[in-house]
């Protein structure tokens, strides 16, 4: 059992996030960059993300030939960076606070395939699982034009094995969709959290999907039992995967090309902050991880999580990882936001952003589908709920006295900050049905 006073006294700032309060939580364990590096890269090395890059352009005519929608792209599963200057405004106006610099949305709600920051790890984790059975059964080498695994042959190959994930929604799509598209037999394990419209989906492309009256972790510890259980059997685990986590670090490269193009410096007088919604931790661990890696400290991460999930943040913040639970906090778990409702988060993530995460920003329901609205109205984008999470970041990050610290002892200065870049990471949306987003624009909370 956690000794929750014990926690409120050694960070008072954890009141009113367990108050179930709008907050900034600054992060006590944040490390200069240059004091993390070495250790960092005993887990997650530069040559680590690269041999995931190397690996995606391997997939990429594969995923081209598979999915026409990234022929464009040459099968490079990416999303736009656009500038939201009329959503910048109107936050501003919304909610009485500076939004300094130039506010991006990075559009991953819109990544090809998936429809979500899901479209990056869980994919690369199917494509890595199918290349090594491949090549450990002789049917594949690196070298080979990858187009080919689009075969009966390669299908029924692959057909032998399952793959299997627990999922509130959306990394089940992820992972059902690449695996169906390889051949392989695919269960998704679905917490009761997940919406109905993404399990329809699922089955209508041929995924087993297996409900559950629980919770997300009971949904992931079920599918991991299961999948032991059978030696055909790869289980997708969210909560301690390496090769997710590498597939979203890809993510940092990518984005620094966009930002090269749109000749937007990064560096001590042009910082760049994110703002990443946070479930489990993978998917925006990943991506800040990378992040870190190729701009060090001029590169300021935060994640948001629902006033009542905070999983991530009590994770660091308690340096109890995997074993907090928001439920300790008297926290109830409960969300709109189905992709970010995860009680307890990865012990994985929470280990290697504890020093490199500079905060978390924390966000009622109600303002998911506010900030939803103030998005379609000034930019003409809808994303879903879960997304509209990384709002509370730009309007945040001057709104609180915390968060005001932290960029004076970060070198955050008015004129600095004129000079920022800040970047909401909108991580889904463009699946959702069309009845289902006319139903989000009209729900007030
Ligand atoms: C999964 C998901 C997240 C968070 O990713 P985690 O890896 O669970 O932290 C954020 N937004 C959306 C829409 C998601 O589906």
């Amino acid at each position: 059992m956690t000794d929750v006073s014990m926690f409120l006294r050694r960070d008072p700032a954890l009141a009113r996030v367990a108050a179930g309060e709008e907050t900034a939580w600054i992060n006590p364990h944040y490390l200069p960059f240059a004091a993390t590096d070495g250790l960092c890269q005993l887990v997650v090395s530069d040559g680590d993300i690269a041999g995931a890059e190397a690996r995606l352009a391997r997939f990429a005519p594969f995923i081209a030939r598979r999915f026409p929608e990234t022929a464009g792209s040459g099968g490079i599963i990416e999303s736009p960076l656009r500038p939201i200057p009329g959503m910048q405004r109107r936050l501003e106006q919304a909610y009485g606070c500076a939004v300094p610099g130039r506010l991006l949305l990075k559009l991953d709600s819109h990544l090809p395939i998936a429809g979500s920051v899901k479209a990056r790890g869980g994919i690369y984790e199917v494509l890595k699982h199918a290349e090594d059975l491949a090549i450990a059964a002789g049917k594949l080498t690196i070298e080979d034009d990858y187009a080919r695994l689009d075969s009966d042959e390669m299908r029924s190959f692959f057909s032998r094995y399952t793959v299997q994930v627990g999922s509130t929604g959306n990394l089940g799509l992820s992972i059902g969709i690449a695996s169906a598209a390889l051949g392989f037999h695919v269960i998704v394990h679905m917490s009761a959290d997940a919406k109905q419209w993404k399990k329809d989906l699922l089955r209508a492309k041929g995924v087993e999907v297996i409900e559950y009256a629980d919770d997300y972790s009971r949904a992931v510890a079920e599918g991991r039992r299961q999948s032991d259980a059978d030696p055909m059997s790869h289980f997708v685990d969210d909560e301690r995967s390496v090769d997710l986590f590498l597939g979203y670090a890809v993510a940092a490269g990518r984005l620094k090309a966009q930002l090269d193009k749109m000749d937007i410096p990064v560096d001590g007088g042009h910082p760049l902050i994110v703002y990443l919604p946070a479930g489990v931790g993978g998917a925006p661990g990943g991506v800040a991880y990378g992040l870190k890696r190729l701009f060090g400290d001029d590169v300021h991460c935060f994640f948001t999580e629902p006033v009542q999930c905070p999983s991530v943040l009590l994770g660091v913040a308690t340096q109890t990882f995997e074993r907090a639970n928001v439920r300790d906090f008297g926290l109830t778990g409960a969300t709109e936001a189905d992709g970010l409702a995860c009680a307890s988060p990865s012990g994985f993530v929470t280990r290697m952003m504890t020093c490199l995460l500079s905060g978390e920003f924390t966000v009622a329901d109600g303002r998911l589908y506010d900030d939803l609205r103030l998005l379609y109205e000034t930019e003409g984008i809808q994303i879903e709920p879960s997304a509209c999470a990384a709002f509370a970041g730009p309007r945040g990050l001057l709104g609180y006295e915390a968060s005001r610290d932290y960029c004076r002892t970060h070198g955050l200065d008015e004129k600095t900050l004129a000079n920022a870049t800040q970047i909401a990471w909108a991580t889904g949306g463009s699946l959702v049905p069309e009845a289902i987003r006319r139903a989000y624009l009209q729900t007030h909370i």
